[in-house]
């Protein structure tokens, strides 16, 4: 009767979105008592686009706008995606010149490089140009409109050339509709939910108020969201987590259960145990639900 069981469950989770490795995952979520949410994408549609242009002071508008296209244009961040389609298709008037923001064609990038969690770096239009955040300390007018941004939840990057910070890029990212629901949905299982992400602070937290999680983890590099778990299992928890991103692929891996966006990458959904074909995070407390009450048959 038990392979049965839980050939049923199996059936039943294709049925509700749920694709499951194996039959054998459904044991590993019996004590499972903590879900890490990556937020990117996971909670957050991932969908950003650019709303906002700062720039310090004596610095053209287009120029940040043109210098950080071209380069977010080699990379495939969903911050990258944004700044790139802001600075070719157009973005709210800008402050200062109270113009549409479009720059229109992009200039090329040579020595295109990325660093993973932090931003892009290259040379464009003969100038080495960063974006992402990269740079130290910021002149007074920048720090400013940087906080301002994150504190109403959108993603803030400083764009500098040749070593000198010179402008700042807000963009904002939704959060999915049944984020919040879904929450509710997982503390009614009696699990404990915890934001993880390698964003700001400020924003992990505007986006943990919004649905409802009180643990926030950010500003973590992708390399080290696998320790994150690691260290709440060290703790005594027991650990499901939940991502879309290339960044989350090794802490999917090593949580006792990996639940992948089925809208994410693939490298996502290659590490985890679980996908969640629609991407709707309220399927995730289905998926608990299932395995609990195919186990309970079992029993
Ligand atoms: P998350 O954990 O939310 O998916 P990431 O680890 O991918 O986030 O990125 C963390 C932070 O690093 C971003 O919020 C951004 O500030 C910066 N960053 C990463 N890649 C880029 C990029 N291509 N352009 C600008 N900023 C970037
Ligand atoms: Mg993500």
């Amino acid at each position: 009767a038990t392979p049965t069981a839980l050939m049923v469950g199996t059936g039943r989770g294709a049925q509700l979105g749920i694709l499951i490795k194996g039959p054998e995952v459904l044991e590993s979520t019996r004590r499972v008592d903590t879900v890490v949410l990556d937020k990117t994408g996971t909670v957050t549609t991932g969908r950003m686009t650019l709303q906002e242009v700062h720039v310090a002071e004596g610095t053209d508008e287009r120029q940040v706008l043109r210098l950080a296209g071209a380069l977010e244009h080699a990379s495939e961040h969903p911050v990258a995606r944004a700044v790139a389609a802001g600075a070719e298709m157009g973005v709210p008037p800008l402050e200062r010149s109270r113009e549409w923001g479009r720059v229109g064609e992009l200039p090329g990038v040579e020595r295109f490089e990325n660093v993973p969690g932090r931003g892009v770096r290259g040379y464009v239009a003969g100038h080495e140009v960063a974006v992402g955040r990269l740079f130290g300390e910021l002149p007074q007018e920048l720090a400013r409109a940087k906080e301002g941004a994150e504190r109403s939840g959108r993603t803030a990057v400083v764009v500098g050339w040749d070593g000198v910070a010179r402008g700042v890029l807000a963009v904002a990212d939704a959060v999915k509709g049944s984020s919040a629901e879904a929450v509710r949905e997982l503390r009614a299982l009696g699990l404990t939910p915890v934001l993880l992400t390698g964003d700001n602070r400020a924003v992990a937290e505007a986006v943990a108020d919004a649905v409802g999680v009180d643990e926030v983890i950010a500003e973590v590099l992708p390399e080290d969201k696998v320790d994150v778990v690691r260290r709440l299992q060290a703790e005594g928890r027991t650990v499901a987590m939940v991502g879309d991103g290339v960044n989350d692929a090794a802490a999917l891996a090593t949580a006792d259960l990996g639940l992948a966006m089925g809208t994410g990458t693939d490298a996502a959904i290659e590490a985890g145990d679980l996908t969640l074909v629609r991407g709707d995070l309220r399927v995730a407390a289905d998926a608990i639900r299932l395995s609990r009450r195919t186990l309970a048959t079992i029993k």
